[in-house]
């Protein structure tokens, strides 16, 4: 995949694009990450890029020129999403973050100030996305978290190292406890099925773990999750205090 970023502070990307499994995902090919400067697409020798809102009001709009200039000049003639990250936008889920990462091209775009001329969302943008219901100093933060959820799901970044199957919200449910060594941490054990080598029994172990913990902190995702008869009888006696 490749991910072209738009942003007045291409800087705020190299670290978290040069550690982990971002670092990862570029060493073996799997991603081709650019962060481009706005301001190198500004046409004045001040490289200005925002300028004052029409009727007044606080605050700094990005251009539409250079904007709509940057977009068109980094997307060239192929097609290629272009997401605005934007508190307007659709909500980073899972589901959205799993599509994103089927396309071989992304092309993000950070807004900053009071946000973009609207003229740039109806000339430049194909996606509004935004990762939750607060307003952010700019789209640098947003992108990073789009890019590493979308990225993680390339097939071959994790490779053996995750499980990602099993994450929260991959299948519509958190996921339940994890326990490492020791065996025993100030006073408290491991669940014996843990250590019992009966794999079906782990798994079965696991599952019920992700539904006791999605019935107790977010019951909302049950009523959308895919669950066989014996799992709602679970649920159900867990509701009624007869199961733990
Ligand atoms: N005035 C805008 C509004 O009320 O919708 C907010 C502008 S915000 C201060 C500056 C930039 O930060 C936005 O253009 C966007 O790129 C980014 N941003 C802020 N909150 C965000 C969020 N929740 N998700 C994604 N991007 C966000």
């Amino acid at each position: 995949m490749k991910i072209e970023v738009l942003t007045l502070f291409p800087g705020m990307f190299s670290g978290v694009m040069s550690e982990s499994m971002m670092w990862k995902a570029r060493d073996r090919g799997l991603l081709d990450f650019a962060a481009r400067d706005i301001r190198d697409f500004a046409g004045d020798k001040h490289r200005q890029v925002d300028d004052t809102p029409y009727g007044g009001g606080g605050g700094m709009i990005l251009k539409p020129d250079v904007l709509v200039r940057a977009i068109e000049s980094v997307k060239g003639d192929a097609d290629a999403p272009v997401i605005l990250l934007s508190p307007q936008g659709r909500k980073l889920t899972h589901a959205v973050a799993a599509e994103l990462s089927q396309l071989p091209r992304l092309i993000l775009v950070c807004g900053h100030y009071e946000g973009v001329d609207e003229r740039v969302r109806e000339l430049a943008i194909s996606d509004e996305i935004s990762i939750g219901d607060y307003v952010l100093t700019g789209g640098e933060l947003a992108a990073m978290v789009l890019i590493d959820a979308v990225v993680r799901l390339i097939p071959g970044v994790l490779g053996a190292e995750g499980a990602q199957d099993r994450d929260s919200h991959a299948h519509g449910l958190l996921e339940g406890p994890h326990y490492t060594r020791p065996p025993e941490f100030r006073g408290l054990g491991v669940p014996a099925v843990l250590t019992s080598g009966h794999h079906a029994e782990v798994e079965r172990w696991r599952r019920r773990g992700a539904l006791k913990r999605t019935w107790q902190r977010r019951p909302d995702l049950l009523a959308s999750a895919a669950l066989s008869d014996d799992e709602r009888a679970y649920l159900a006696q867990l509701d009624a205090g007869e199961a733990d």
